[in-house]
C-alpha cells in the first residue's frame, strides 16, 4: 500500500495497531487530539490474552520493567473481610496460558507503546491533531483535522475512544444511557498503608450493590483503587472528574475498615459515571474501521476493555498485512473480532451483577453464594476462554 494507514487516536488501542503495522513494514500516521502524550494516572489489569499480543510485539522486557505480576486474585466479603481464592496468577498464568498477568500503571504502558512506535518511526505520532471528518474516495481516505489540514491514506482506523468522532460519522451518535453505577478510582502510595494490606494480589471485595478492586502497581510502590457503586447520583463519563474523600467514604458506609483505610489514603479520588451503549453490529465501511472503545465500549467488570483494544490492534495489523485488498482486510478483521468482543461486553455486565448480588448482604448467605459462584469450575468457565485467546492464530 503506497499511502500511509491513518489512525485517529493514540490511546492504548491506536498505539498497539500502529506498532503492529509498523513492525510489518507499513507506513502509519497517528493523529492524537491531545497536545501532550500521556495517560490518566490509574491502574490497569492485563490478562494473558493481551500480554500475549504485547510480548509478540517485542515489548516483553519493557513491560517486565514496569509491570507487577500478582501472585493471584482473591474475593473478599465487604462486611467481615472473609477471603476466598479466585485464581492463582504469577507462574500459574504463564504455565496455563503461556503469558503473564500484569497489573500496570496506565502511563507506564502508554509510554512503553509510544517509545516502541517512535523507535521505528520517530514522526509517526502527531499531537494536537484532532480528526474532524473523513471522506472516502475510490482508492483511499481523506481525513480532515480540526486545524483544516487534510491527510490522505489508504485506510482510516478510528481508535478515538468511547466518544469516537469516526464512529459518529460512520453510524450516527447512538444512545448512551447511564448504567446505574459510578466508579471511584485513585492511586495510593503504599507507604501510607499498613504492611498487611500491601500484598502482591489483586483483591475483589464484593457486597450488595457495590464492589471494590485493588491491586499493586509500579513495582508495588502504588496501589490502584476502583470502587463501583450503584447510585442515582452521577456526574460525568470522564477520567478527570474529581470527587471528595468524604463522598467516597459515605458510598462505602458500613464496609470493612480496610476499605476505609484505603479510601483515606487515596491521593485524589476521581469518579466516572459508567455508561452503557448498544453493541454495534458492524464497525467497518469500505476503507474505514474502528477499534477498542470506539466500537465496543464495555463496563469494566471483566477488566478487558484495554485488553480488547490491544487484541483488535494486533489482529488489524495482521489483516492489513496478510490480505492484499484493504477493503477485504478490514471486513475480515471485523468478522474475526465481532463475536468475541460482543460476548465480552455482555459477560462484563453480567459480572457486575454477580459482584453486587443481594445474597452477599449476610455473612452466612454470602459464604454459600461465593462458594457456588466462584467455585474452581465456574471460574474456569468464566475466565478460561478469555485468557486463552490467541491473537496470532485467530482465523482471518
Ligand atoms: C474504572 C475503569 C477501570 C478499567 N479497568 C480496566 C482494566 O483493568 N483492564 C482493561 O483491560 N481495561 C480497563 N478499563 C477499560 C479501558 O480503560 C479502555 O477500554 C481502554 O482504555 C480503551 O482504549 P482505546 O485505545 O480504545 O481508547 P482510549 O484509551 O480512550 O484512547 C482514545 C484516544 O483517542 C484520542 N482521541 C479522541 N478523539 C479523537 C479525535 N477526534 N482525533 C484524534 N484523537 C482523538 C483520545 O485523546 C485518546 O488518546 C477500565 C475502564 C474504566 C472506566
Amino acid at each position: 500500500m503506497r499511502d500511509p494507514i491513518l489512525i485517529a487516536g493514540a490511546g492504548i488501542g491506536g498505539l498497539t495497531a500502529a506498532l503492529a503495522l509498523l513492525r510489518r513494514g507499513h507506513a502509519v500516521q497517528v493523529f492524537e487530539q491531545a497536545s501532550q502524550l500521556g495517560e490518566v494516572g490509574a491502574g490497569l489489569q492485563l490478562s494473558a490474552n493481551a500480554t500475549r499480543a504485547l510480548h509478540l510485539l517485542g515489548l516483553e522486557q519493557a513491560l517486565a520493567d514496569v509491570a507487577v505480576e500478582p501472585d493471584g486474585k482473591e474475593i473478599r466479603l465487604w462486611s467481615t473481610g472473609q477471603t476466598w481464592k479466585l485464581f492463582d496468577l504469577g507462574d500459574a498464568s504463564v504455565a496455563e496460558y503461556g503469558y503473564p498477568y500484569y497489573t500496570l500503571y496506565r502511563p507506564d504502558l502508554h509510554r512503553v507503546l509510544v517509545d516502541a512506535v517512535r523507535s521505528i518511526a520517530p514522526d509517526a505520532i502527531r499531537l494536537g491533531a484532532r480528526g474532524e471528518h473523513f471522506e472516502q474516495t475510490d482508492d483511499g481516505v481523506r481525513l480532515t483535522l480540526a486545524d483544516g489540514a487534510v491527510h490522505t491514506g489508504c485506510v482510516l482506523i478510528g481508535a478515538d475512544g468511547v466518544h469516537s468522532s469516526v464512529r459518529r460519522q460512520l453510524f450516527g451518535e447512538g444512545p448512551a444511557t447511564y448504567a446505574g453505577c459510578t466508579a471511584w478510582r485513585g492511586v495510593i502510595p503504599v507507604d501510607r498503608l499498613e504492611p498487611k494490606t500491601v500484598r502482591q494480589v489483586g483483591t475483589n471485595w464484593v457486597g450488595p450493590g457495590r464492589h471494590v478492586i485493588h491491586y499493586p502497581l509500579r513495582g508495588g510502590r502504588l496501589m490502584n483503587f476502583v470502587g463501583i457503586v450503584e447510585t442515582d447520583r452521577w456526574v460525568a463519563e470522564s477520567w478527570t472528574q474529581r470527587g471528595s474523600h468524604a463522598e467516597c467514604h459515605a458510598d462505602f458506609d458500613g464496609w470493612h475498615p480496610v476499605i476505609h483505610a484505603l479510601i483515606r489514603h487515596i491521593d485524589v479520588p476521581y469518579r466516572w459515571a459508567l455508561m452503557a451503549r448498544p453493541a454495534l453490529t458492524r464497525w467497518t465501511d469500505g476503507r474505514v474501521t474502528l477499534l477498542g472503545d470506539a466500537c465496543h465500549p464495555t463496563l469494566p467488570f471483566l477488566a478487558q476493555g484495554a485488553g480488547m483494544a490491544i487484541e483488535d490492534g494486533f489482529v488489524l495489523g495482521r489483516a492489513l498485512s496478510e490480505i492484499d485488498d484493504p477493503v477485504q482486510a478490514l471486513r475480515r478483521y471485523e468478522a474475526a473480532r465481532l463475536a468475541r468482543t460482543t460476548t465480552i461486553v455482555e459477560k462484563s455486565t453480567e459480572n457486575g451483577r454477580r459482584f453486587h448480588n443481594p445474597e452477599l448482604a449476610s455473612a452466612s448467605g454470602a459464604a454459600a453464594y461465593v462458594d457456588r459462584e466462584w467455585s474452581p469450575q465456574r471460574v474456569r468457565e468464566r475466565y478460561g476462554w478469555l485468557f486463552e485467546y490467541r491473537v496470532d492464530e485467530v482465523v482471518l
